[in-house]
C-alpha cells in the first residue's frame, strides 16, 4: 500500500514539474515576442468638405457602370458620365494632371513630380461594379443605384468597392491640389472600367500603356482589406490588414456518364447518384490547413498586441496550432487565410422527370431515356 502511495505521489509530482516546466516555457515565448510596431506620429487630419464629398460620392453610385465580360460596351454610357463627373467635381486636379483614357474606358491621371528621379508610384482604383443578382432587389435596406445618404452611410453598389476609394483619393487630390501641393515623385492615379470581370480590358492596358514607357512603380496601393476594429479577437487595437496578394483559383470540370433509362426501370446507377456521391466526398476531403508564409508572418505581428489566451495560443503556435486551426475553420473568411479553399458551384443534370406519359400505358413502346449525363 505504502509502495502505492508512493507511485501516485511521484507521479503527480511528475505531472506538477511538468506543468511548471509548461508555464515557464509558454510565459517564456509571450515575454521573449516582442511587439514589431515602429512609432510613427499620426498625420494631422485635414479639414473635410464632409457634405460635398458625400454627395459626390452618393451621384457616382446613380451611373450604373456594371461591367460585362462578353459585353464590354455595356457600360459604356455610364462610364461616361461618371467620367464626366469625375472632372466636373475635381477641377483643380484635372487642372494639374495629365489625363488620358486607355482602352476606350479606363483613366490613368499622371501628376508629375518635382524631381523626375524620384521613383513614381500608382494609386488604383475601378470604375466598374458587380451587378444586382435578380429577384434580390427587395432585399436592400435602399435601392442600389440611388446613393442615398441616410443614417450617416452613403449606400449603394460601388459606396465600398470601389468608387468609395475612387472619390476618396480624388478627393484628397483635389484639396491637395487647390492648396499649390506638387508632389516630390510623379503620381498615377489608374482608374480601370472592368476590374469587376478580370480586368483584361482596361488594368492590363494601362499596365501596358506604362510599361511601354519605361515607367517603373516603386510601389502601387490598390482597393484591398480593411483597419478592422473588434474584427480579431483577443485583439482591442485596430489592425490594418493588408493584402499582399490575391488568392488565384481553377476551375475543374467533372463529368459522369452511365448508362441511360427511362425513370419507371432505371439503371442501377445513375449518372447523378454517382456524381453526387463524388462530390459529397471531395467537401468531405478538404485540402488540408496551414499556417506558413504571410499567415505565420501576420500571426507574428498580431500575438504581441494581443491580450488573454490569444496571445499566449499565437505566440506559442508549436502548442496551440491545431486548436487554432479548428477555430479557423468555424467560419468561411478566416479558413480561407488557412486552407486552399474547394467549393462545388455550379451542377447541371438531366432535363426531364420522365412521368411514362399516358400514351404509353395504352400502347408499351420504346421508352424514351431522359438525358443523364451530370
Ligand atoms: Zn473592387
Amino acid at each position: 500500500m505504502r509502495r502505492f502511495i508512493r507511485i501516485i505521489r511521484n507521479i503527480l509530482l511528475l505531472v506538477i514539474a511538468a506543468m511548471v516546466i509548461l508555464a515557464g516555457v509558454l510565459t517564456f515565448n509571450v515575454v521573449t515576442h516582442r511587439s514589431r510596431q515602429i512609432e510613427v506620429f499620426a498625420v494631422p487630419r485635414a479639414p473635410i468638405d464632409r457634405q460635398g464629398a458625400a454627395t459626390r460620392l452618393s451621384e457616382a453610385i446613380r451611373f450604373r457602370t456594371i461591367s460585362n465580360f462578353l459585353n464590354p460596351e455595356q457600360d459604356a454610357e455610364a462610364l461616361r458620365g461618371l467620367q464626366a463627373h469625375i472632372a466636373k467635381s475635381f477641377p483643380k486636379f484635372h487642372a494639374t494632371a495629365k489625363r488620358e483614357i486607355v482602352a476606350g474606358y479606363s483613366l490613368l491621371y499622371a501628376w508629375e513630380g518635382s524631381d523626375a528621379k524620384a521613383p513614381p508610384i500608382a494609386l488604383l482604383a475601378h470604375q466598374d461594379v458587380v451587378p444586382i443578382a435578380p429577384g434580390t432587389e427587395k432585399d436592400w435596406q435602399q435601392p442600389p443605384f440611388d446613393g442615398v445618404i441616410a443614417d450617416g452611410f452613403i449606400w449603394g453598389r460601388g459606396s465600398w468597392d470601389d468608387k468609395g476609394n475612387l472619390y476618396s483619393m480624388l478627393e484628397a487630390a483635389e484639396a491637395m491640389a487647390r492648396d499649390g501641393f506638387r508632389p516630390k515623385r510623379t503620381a498615377y492615379f489608374a482608374f480601370g472600367h472592368d476590374e469587376e470581370v478580370a480586368g483584361v480590358r482596361g488594368a492590363k492596358a494601362i499596365a501596358a500603356t506604362l510599361a511601354s514607357r519605361g515607367v517603373r512603380l516603386d510601389f502601387v496601393l490598390d482597393e484591398g482589406l480593411l483597419i478592422a476594429e473588434g474584427l480579431i479577437k483577443g485583439l482591442d487595437k485596430p489592425a490594418a490588414l493588408i493584402g499582399v496578394a490575391e488568392k488565384g483559383y481553377a476551375t475543374l470540370v467533372l463529368t459522369a456518364h452511365a448508362t441511360p433509362g427511362h425513370s419507371s426501370m432505371p439503371p442501377r446507377d445513375t449518372a447523378i447518384g454517382v456524381m453526387s456521391a463524388a462530390l459529397a466526398r471531395l467537401e468531405d476531403n478538404r485540402l488540408p490547413m496551414q499556417i506558413r508564409g504571410t499567415v505565420s508572418e501576420m500571426f507574428d505581428t498580431l500575438a504581441p498586441e494581443m491580450s488573454g489566451f490569444n496571445r499566449v495560443a499565437l505566440s506559442n503556435l508549436w502548442l496551440f496550432k491545431p486548436l487554432l486551426l479548428r477555430e479557423f475553420e468555424k467560419s468561411g473568411p478566416s479558413e480561407a487565410t488557412v486552407r486552399t479553399t474547394t467549393a462545388l458551384t455550379i451542377f447541371q443534370a438531366g432535363d426531364k422527370d420522365s412521368k411514362p406519359a399516358t400514351r404509353t400505358m395504352c400502347c408499351p413502346a420504346t421508352p424514351r431515356p431522359p438525358s443523364t449525363s451530370a
